[in-house]
């Protein structure tokens, strides 16, 4: 197909990556990428079905792209990502001029429904399996230097307040040799940080065996096998769950040089009511019996984590006990989250939905304690030194952001070379940024 096309994508990294699948078989289609709605012949939302709104947002960016639909018929309107394949034909009977919805199983057939969709008007592919692994299509990297590895879409648990299992179905693991061969490609091409993507990565592999053989290959041996990887100075995971959690993740992440000290350990609530609620299969006490054997093992490890304020049911008591678990488990960073029922899940049929003032209220004392708790955190390097890896620069170009091993972002007065590590020396810290002076190599010794 020829012409260009404009793909904005919402949610997570999994829905990152899929954008950069959909690009990759759009190009090597014959298309390039533009910025402007004005000049795509082919425009793509990618959506999310997690986030608050999500239904809105796409109705509202659908609304806001009916008149450039109206005055060039060419152009084409896709729907993809969680949305398309929860909604389905709801979409076409709300949007009639959205041309193909495409759900997340179906990626792989998106030029096929392109060109359908020219020759015999609206499409639409929500099949519930995935044939071709999506890391098998061709992808447009983001960055030169780091990428997403996709290892296991997909989950096998029930929370009660999550759509995944309804959107991307069971969890489907990749063997260790199509992972490490994709990682291998990207050091080839001069990325030097990967991030393995999984729902629940502790999971990984239980679905899949080893070539040759009935064992089942373990999350643990495969963060070994991506850290000794020629060119990869960097692997990151996301995430696991603390249910599935085992020692052997530990070591393994110690043991490995190249895996960062950082882990997101989403905790959702810190009562254990609540988590039976959420069918969260772990309590708090081993949730933070788990932090206290990670940090042993690996001392400088900063964790991030996932809570939610507001589930049906939670009483006064429960959220005091989440204010308890976020003040001993002393998180870096969390991304917190006003529980708002999501159609498609349990949780959502819950009585005692909180009313919206008291999850506000509640929100604000979490968000209160967590910014002073990051703000600590933060301040605890200044003066240190460390490695940092230049992400880009921002917008007027005056300054660089750049990212430790522990995940903080780092703002330095220097322009820098995306993808290059550098030495920085902290100098101040904010909840949720540290500030640094570049540390200058040593410079090389003539005798
Ligand atoms: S572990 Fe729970 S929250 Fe995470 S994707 Fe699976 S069902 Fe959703």
């Amino acid at each position: 197909m020829d012409g260009t096309y404009l793909i904005r994508t919402f949610g997570c990294q999994m829905n990152e990556h899929d954008s950069e699948r959909i690009a990759g078989l759009l190009m090597a289609d014959g298309m390039r990428a533009v910025d402007e709605v004005e000049s795509a012949r082919v425009i793509v939302l990618n959506t999310c079905a997690i986030r608050e709104n999500a239904d809105n947002k796409l109705y509202g960016n659908l609304g806001h792209l009916k008149p450039a639909k109206l005055a060039n018929p060419e152009l084409r309107i896709v729907v993809s990502g969680c949305l398309a394949q929860k909604d389905q034909g709801e979409i076409q009977r709300r949007a009639p001029w959205v041309d193909v919805v495409v759900g997340t199983h179906a990626l792989p057939h998106l030029l096929e429904l392109l060109r359908r969709s020219e020759r015999d008007g609206p499409q639409m592919d929500v099949r519930e399996h995935t044939e071709t692994f999506p890391s098998a299509l061709p992808a447009v990297r983001l960055d030169a230097f780091r990428a997403w590895v996709s290892i296991s879409p997909g989950c096998d648990n029930a929370c009660t307040f999550c759509i995944v299992p309804l959107v991307r179905g069971p969890q489907r693991s990749r063997s260790v040799g199509d992972i490490l061969a994709e990682v291998r490609g990207l050091a080839a091409r001069g990325v030097v940080e990967v991030t393995l993507l999984g729902q629940n990565v502790n999971t990984y592999g239980r679905d899949v065996s080893d070539a040759g053989s009935s064992r089942t290959p373990l999350f643990a041996e495969l963060l070994r096998q991506v850290g000794r990887v020629d060119g990869i100075r960097r692997v990151r995971f996301t995430s696991p769950h603390p249910h599935d959690f085992t020692p052997d993740v530990i070591d393994a992440m110690a043991e490995t040089p190249a895996v960062c000290e950082h882990i997101h350990f989403p905790l959702q609530s810190g009562s254990d009511d609540v988590l039976r609620r959420m069918r969260r299969s772990y309590r708090r006490e081993r949730y933070l019996g788990w932090l206290e054997r990670i940090r042993e093992a690996i001392p400088a490890i900063a964790v991030s984590t996932d809570i939610i304020v507001g589930f049906p049911g939670e009483s006064d008591l429960d959220f005091s006990q989440t204010l308890e678990a976020v003040d001993a488990a002393r998180f870096d960073s969390a991304y917190m989250f006003q529980y708002s029922p999501r159609p498609g899940t349990r949780a959502a049929s819950f009585d005692e939905q909180v009313p919206k003032p008291v999850v506000q209220e509640r929100f604000d004392r979490l968000v209160e304690l967590q910014e002073r708790i990051s703000t600590e955190a933060g301040a605890a390097l200044v003066g240190e030194t460390v490695e940092v890896l230049v992400e880009g620069g921002d917008r007027k170009g005056r300054s660089t952001r750049s990212r430790t091993r522990t995940n903080r972002i780092v703002h330095l007065a220097d322009r820098l070379d995306p993808g290059s590590f550098h030495e920085a020396r902290i100098v101040a810290a904010a909840a949720h940024h540290l500030t640094g002076e570049l540390v200058p190599a040593p410079a090389a010794s003539t005798s």
